[in-house]
């Protein structure tokens, strides 16, 4: 652990802390796959001005600390843009999928997720999607993108029309130090190395931009998809989200389908999501039933159908369809899902032409007991 507190720059007492090892935890699976790296620790939570989610390994490079994503703060109104902003910024799209910083360790793409673990499935995704000459010529850069389509363990969503699992930088930073690029080098270095980007919809004005992101929310909603970060164009101040209501309901089907084992917070926070921006962009009195009728239905349908499932004599849980193109990462896979605390089943792989395909059922075994209980007569 001694390389950690070095890397980490700490002070004897906080390296003394750091050992008593609560907050530093192994952040991967000894593996060929991962031959780069000798070892990794990831921190949980923020520690001495590192994020939670920093990944500190011993690599083929010696000694790398790739800083955590930071935390984005949400608007609960975009009125909130013009007062936390100043001259231009751009809104992009927030992407629904997961986290991933894509890093370089020797001469092979590592991918991060959000915790600080190297994931095994989304390693194998990148080393397909990104050649290396990036990392080469940047070597000190990271891509934070999200993850998205179908094929995604951990988001999947069929809203963006991909089948597989791809790639959308939105951040391009420096690893160790977390510093932001100016978005227009974002795009410029995007379209030279062929990157996908996350959706940039507008430039503004900040003392504008409530009005343009309340057409481009709108917008997002129809087409059932997540919401916006707006950021500064150089990335000096810190970025805010805020997501539609849409988005905000499809959470709440989410949480209401597996009810006991989603923490109450998050159902909360969500619906107070939806009186504000009720409060501030409900144009008419027909909107307004539209939005009672959306926030309703998304409470009653996700418990309904885990109620249904129940009843029928099915199991509750999260079905998604997998791929890999190396059945070792497969096994690696499931090893890591299970030191990941995730209780999943996987069926037998099947060879499609291109991979082996694999459903991962991810079991709530909290709420069907639950539910089952309830059904022959439980008292709550
Ligand atoms: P946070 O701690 O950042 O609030 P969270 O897990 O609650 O994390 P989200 O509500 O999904 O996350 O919002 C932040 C996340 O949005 C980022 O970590 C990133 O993965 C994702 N994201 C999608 N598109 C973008 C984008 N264009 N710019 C920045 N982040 C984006
Ligand atoms: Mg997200």
């Amino acid at each position: 652990m001694r390389f950690v507190a070095e890397a980490l720059n700490l002070s004897p007492p906080a390296a003394k802390r750091l050992e008593a090892r609560e907050i530093l935890t192994e952040a991967f699976i000894k593996h060929e796959f991962f031959k780069d790296v000798e070892r990794a620790y990831k921190l949980d939570r923020n520690f001495g001005g590192f994020e939670s989610g920093t990944l500190i390994a011993k690599t083929a490079d010696g000694v790398k600390v790739v800083r955590g994503y930071p935390k984005i703060r949400r608007a609960l109104v975009l009125k909130a843009i013009g007062k936390r902003f100043r001259g231009e910024v751009v809104i992009e799209e927030k992407m629904n999928g997961y986290n991933v910083r894509v890093v370089m360790f020797g001469k092979n793409l590592y991918a991060i997720t959000r915790g600080g673990y190297i994931c095994p499935y989304t390693t194998e995704k990148v080393r397909l999607a990104f050649e290396t000459d990036f990392f080469r010529d940047h070597p000190n850069l990271m891509l934070c993108c999200e993850a998205v389509g179908e094929e995604s363990p951990f988001v999947p969503k069929s809203v963006y029309g991909i089948k597989r699992l791809e790639f959308f930088v939105f951040d391009i930073r420096d690893m160790r130090t977390n510093k932001p690029i100016p978005i227009r080098e974002k795009v410029r270095l995007s379209e030279e190395y062929g990157f996908k980007l996350a959706p940039i919809l507008a430039e503004v004005e900040a003392s504008k931009a409530h009005e343009v992101a309340e057409d481009v929310i709108r917008e997002l909603g129809r087409k059932g998809r997540e919401g916006i970060v707006v950021k500064d164009l150089e990335m000096k101040a810190d970025p805010l989200k805020y997501t539609t209501s849409e988005a905000n309901c499809s959470e709440l089907t989410y949480a209401f389908r597996f009810f006991n084992e989603i923490g109450r917070d998050f159902m909360f926070s969500r619906i107070i999501r939806e009186g504000l921006q009720a409060f501030e962009i409900c144009r008419s009195e027909e909107e307004f039933r539209e939005r009672c009728e959306r926030l309703g239905r998304a409470i009653l349908a996700g418990l309904l159908d885990s109620i249904a499932k129940v009843g029928r004599g099915e199991r509750v849980g999260e079905t998604c369809r997998l791929r890999f193109y190396d059945l070792s990462v497969l096994e690696l896979f499931k090893e890591h899902m299970r030191r990941t605390g995730v209780k999943a089943r996987f069926s037998e792989p099947v060879w499609d032409g291109d991979g082996y395909v694999v459903e991962m059922f991810r079991e709530m075994r909290a709420t069907e007991d639950r539910i089952r209980d309830l059904l022959r007569g439980g008292l709550w």
